[in-house]
């Protein structure tokens, strides 16, 4: 095992990583920016090193000053997080040449699920089911418009470099195909500077579910069941829980053997999710595969009591997986809400301030709080406004969305604007106990959450 390792990150889940290192004995090494200096990460860590200034592009996106500070302390291993360089394949290149590795999947793996096009056919030959539609070379707007006609509306375009719900378009009708396509490209151009895309089918009432899977470096690979991650605003998601609701045992393990069969079919190691459109009558999709560990984690770690960070540090330096499939199990039903600076009256727009009060639900078995920040700390301009994850767990769904109610109640945060009452309300509607959930869930009951 490491001895030491460095987070090339910050926030909630450089904390996270951190607190299973420090479990696991290992020595920690943090990264920052001039905003960062007094950061909870900065100050958990055993040791830190000063990045640049504080937008991410001067500090936590600079390869080569992450590389540095690796070097510089001895750290024999990084771990990337999520967001920044954690899906970044030159990074990961950079890791290799210098000797450090990479808490995470191989190059070619990375490089393979960069591109929703790529990936879908990938897993077309590996006979993974997919959403029907064209993803194609021939960008030509004839094409692509065609392979729509033939499918019939609507339609999604998608940017096939996107991410994080954007460059995505719905298209009602042959007549808007036009002003969406063209709008699809100049987006996806500007945000991800390529402006391939794709077409599928848009299923008008699918769930997400997605799929936790591991790979070790001697061939083994189970799966950790699924979330879902239904509820989403603008394609972003709001609420997870994991295990998904009306999930039968054959389906479940379905789905699970062929997220198992998308990971091999790129030669995976470590923690990944295969995401998965589920359609009202049973029928699943491929999505896309995400080379990370994911926000919404802890959710499959509540439901299957295993430590996703500790496996991730095991599988890196080699070792075999923790459990075998047969070894694991769900127990209980666990939900995450994401706690953000932002302002639900007003579109959301993200919120920034002094958190001049926090007090946070107590902990316990059944409450866990992922967090970056404390009281008397800032929520800046400059990253991703998120204060908290809130997950809480008990043995049943009935059970658990009580104790989210409660914990969301119990949240008390001043200075800072947040979504605390939008989220209770979301967790309070009727639709929502009953399990009346698809990804047009907040959309559908607009008027009872807001
Ligand atoms: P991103 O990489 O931007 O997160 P995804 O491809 O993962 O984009 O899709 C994000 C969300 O968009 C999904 O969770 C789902 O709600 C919606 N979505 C994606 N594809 C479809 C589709 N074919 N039909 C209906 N909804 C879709």
């Amino acid at each position: 095992m490491f001895t030491k390792i460095l987070i090339a990150n910050r926030g909630e889940i450089a904390c996270r990583v951190i607190k299973t290192a420090r479990a696991m004995g290992i020595l920690t090494v943090a990264v920052y920016s001039d905003a960062d200096k007094n950061a909870m990460h900065v100050q958990m860590a055993d040791e830190a090193v000063y990045l640049g200034g504080s937008p991410s592009r001067e500090s936590y996106l600079l390869s080569q000053k992450v590389i540095d500070a690796a070097l510089l302390t001895g750290a024999q291993a990084i771990h990337p997080g999520y967001g920044f360089l954690s899906e970044n394949s030159e990074f990961c290149r950079l890791c290799e040449q210098n000797n450090i590795v990479f808490i995470g999947p191989p190059i070619g793996a990375i490089e393979a699920m960069g591109s929703k096009s790529a990936a879908k056919n990938i897993m077309q030959q590996a006979n993974v089911p997919l959403v029907p539609g064209y993803h194609g070379d021939d960008q030509s707007m004839a094409v692509i418009k065609q392979a729509a006609d033939d499918m019939g509306y609507p339609v999604l375009l998608k940017a096939t470099a996107g991410g994080g719900g954007k460059g995505m378009r719905q298209v009602w009708s042959e007549k808007e195909f036009k002003s969406e396509f063209e709008a699809v490209k100049r987006e996806a151009l500007s945000s991800f500077g390529d402006d391939r895309m794709l077409v599928e089918k848009y299923l008008t009432q699918p769930r997400h579910v997605e799929i936790q899977v591991f790979c070790d470096n001697h061939g083994n690979a189970v799966y950790l069941f699924e979330r879902d991650c239904s509820v989403q605003r603008r394609h972003q998601k709001v609420i997870e829980e994991a295990p998904a609701f009306n999930m039968s045992p054959e389906l479940r393990a379905k789905m699970g053997e062929s997220a198992i069969k998308s990971a091999q079919a790129i030669g995976y190691q470590g923690a990944g999710t295969v995401e998965f459109l589920l359609d009202i009558d049973g029928s699943f999709y491929f999505m896309e595969m995400n080379t990370r560990l994911q926000v919404e984690h802890p959710v499959t770690e509540m439901i299957t009591g295993q430590d996703l960070v500790e496996w991730q540090l095991r599988v890196a330096a080699n070792e075999t997986l923790p459990k075998t499939q047969q070894e694991l199990s769900i127990q209980g039903h666990a939900f995450e809400a994401r706690i953000y600076a932002e302002d639900p009256d007003n579109d959301f727009l993200p919120a920034t301030g002094h958190l001049q009060f926090l007090q946070a639900p107590a902990e316990s078995k059944h409450v866990r709080v992922d967090t970056g920040v404390r009281q008397g700390d800032d929520v800046s301009v400059f990253y991703d406004p998120m204060i908290a994850k809130l997950i809480v767990w008990d043995e049943n769904r009935e059970k658990a969305l009580q104790r989210l109610t409660k914990a969301l109640m119990e949240y008390r945060i001043q200075g800072v604007t947040t979504n605390i009452d939008f989220l209770h309300n979301l967790a309070s509607c009727e639709a929502f106990k009953n399990e009346d959930i698809d990804t047009g869930f907040i959309e559908k009951n607009h008027d009872e959450i807001f």
